[in-house]
């Protein structure tokens, strides 16, 4: 038997030293990592990295509200990540260039990450992971952040599903999502095997993402705790308190009956595997309608995967009608002093306002009432779903590539399973319905009910009849 060079043991000791990077991007947590876990099984030292990349092309820029939300959750898993021994490594720019050199300075054997769905993204992280490959780097990318990858799930005709029913349970009747992997116990850091001097991190205070003058965050701050604790902190408390009655109270903001988990979803603070597997283990026991209400908060999760299947399918999503009969929708031109008031909460519909404001102060909105006040937008002020879905863009600490022009074209009526464009939400109704003492208006709107208050902006019934004959012309294109 030939004993080849590299299987010396002194080889394989310098093998055994060098880094394997982990590169953390919408996955910002330890728990349940799979590229962590992957990269923790080789035994050899760690580099954690982060890239803000504003540079590369098609890459959507963040809003402000969730460069917010990043800089705390980096924060957040920098802080994690020292606790256990080892180092989150923060670097700005082109993300292809600084992985390359990365990887090149710290002779790592291998570069893992948790995979990403829009177009621009993929375009990238094949590219650098070829690159890698290229130069005998082991690049591997794992799936972390959905638990139904958007290609495995197909129609029986191979391709990708348009309605969500068939879409979730085509996703239910496989195999269950896996169990979550364990949080690691430690991770032996790079240092002692690099040169710290030359090999640098970015310090994150320099980056800006927190606003300054004016700092208009003192409303996040308030509403909420960025970071992987934080998360399972209100999962479990959703798990012990709301679980049961969420399929009752899930509709009525003033409830507080959801789990709140949107933005520590979309950080990856949280995987969606943990959700389900938590949710599971809660559910043993429930019966009746508080085990319904169970399947109803699964369902809720899984359109968060159909938003994604959608926008693997449909990478333009935020900017291309689904249904392209709306390209001829006649919208009139932009009211920027209207578009203002809607975006301020000062529309004198105090369902629609009290969404607004609570969205600019806490960066978030309550289901039902982002459903209202995108349909007060598009179909009460004939403004164009995008105008809508750039603020909400802007603002949501939750906003992402998918479930936000997803949601806007729902509510269009010109995406995917969307509401048909003639079901116009009555604002005054929905108040009605789902704030019936009007606690969720008076804690948002302290004005509502005195001279202060504004007067409506448009007439319900008029724009809604200027509405239904707009889209004439999307039904019957001259
Ligand atoms: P829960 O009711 O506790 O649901 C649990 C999880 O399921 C949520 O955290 C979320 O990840 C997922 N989920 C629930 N409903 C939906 C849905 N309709 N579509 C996709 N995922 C869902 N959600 C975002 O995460 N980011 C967005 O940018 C976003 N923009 C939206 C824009 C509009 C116009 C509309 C109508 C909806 C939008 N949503 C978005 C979906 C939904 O409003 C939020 O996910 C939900 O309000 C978050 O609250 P929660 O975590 O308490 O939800």
């Amino acid at each position: 038997m030939t004993v080849s060079s590299a299987d010396t043991p002194a080889d394989r000791s310098v093998e055994h030293a060098r880094p394997a990077i982990v590169w953390f991007r919408d996955d910002l947590r330890i728990a349940d990592h799979p590229a962590l876990h992957a990269a923790l099984e080789l035994g050899q030292p760690i580099v954690a990295v982060y890239v803000l990349d504003e540079q590369s092309s098609g890459v959507r820029p963040l809003g402000g509200a969730a460069r917010w939300w990043l800089h705390q959750s980096l924060r957040s898993l920098a802080a994690s990540i020292e606790a256990l021994g080892a180092r989150l490594t923060l670097r700005r720019g082109a993300a292809g260039p600084i992985i390359a050199s990365i990887a090149q300075e710290t002779h790592a054997s291998a570069v893992f990450w948790n995979r990403r769905y829009g177009l621009a993204e993929r375009t990238l992280d094949t590219a650098i992971k070829s690159d890698l490959r290229a130069s005998g780097v082991d690049a591997r990318s794992f799936a972390g952040s959905l638990l139904f990858e958007p290609w495995t799930i197909q129609t029986g005709q191979g391709g990708s599903y348009s309605v969500f029913t068939p879409f979730w349970r085509a996703c239910t009747a496989g195999a269950p999502p896996r169990a979550p992997h364990p949080e690691p116990r430690s991770i032996s850091g790079w240092e002692g095997v690099l040169d710290a001097d030359s090999f640098s991190s970015d310090d994150l205070d320099t980056w800006g993402l927190e606003p300054s003058s004016p700092d208009w965050a003192g409303g996040l701050r308030a509403a909420w705790a960025p970071g992987e604790a934080s998360a399972h902190a209100l999962l479990d408390a959703f798990l012990a308190e709301s679980l049961p009655r969420y399929g009752s109270d899930r509709d009525q903001p003033a409830q507080n009956a959801t789990s709140r988990l949107s933005p520590h979803l979309r950080w990856g603070e949280i995987s969606p595997y943990q959700v389900w597997s938590a949710t599971q283990e809660a559910q043993r026991g429930l019966t009746g309608p508080a085990l319904a209400s169970a399947a109803r908060f699964l369902t809720e999760v899984g359109w968060r995967e159909f938003a994604y299947h959608v926008l693997f399918n449909a990478p333009d999503l935020a900017t291309r009608n689904l249904r392209s009969a709306f390209d001829a929708f006649p919208w009139p031109p932009l009211d920027r002093e209207a578009l203002t008031a809607w975006q301020q909460g000062r529309t004198g519909f105090a369902l629609v306002d009290a969404g607004m404001r609570e969205l600019w102060r806490t960066g978030s909105m309550h289901n039902r009432v982002r459903m209202v006040t995108a349909s007060f937008l598009i179909k009460n002020m004939l403004v164009d779903w995008r105008v809508g879905e750039r603020w909400f863009w802007d603002t949501l600490v939750d906003a992402d590539a998918a479930s936000n022009p997803f949601g806007w074209q729902w509510v269009a009526g010109s995406g995917a399973d969307a509401a048909p464009y003639f079901r116009i939400f009555n604002p005054d109704l929905q108040a009605a319905k789902f704030d019936p003492h009007q606690q969720y208006i008076r804690e948002n709107i302290p004005e509502f009910g005195t001279d202060a208050y504004p007067a409506p902006l448009v007439d319900l019934g008029e724009t809604r009849r200027a509405a239904l004959a707009a889209y004439e012309r999307v039904k019957n294109p001259s």
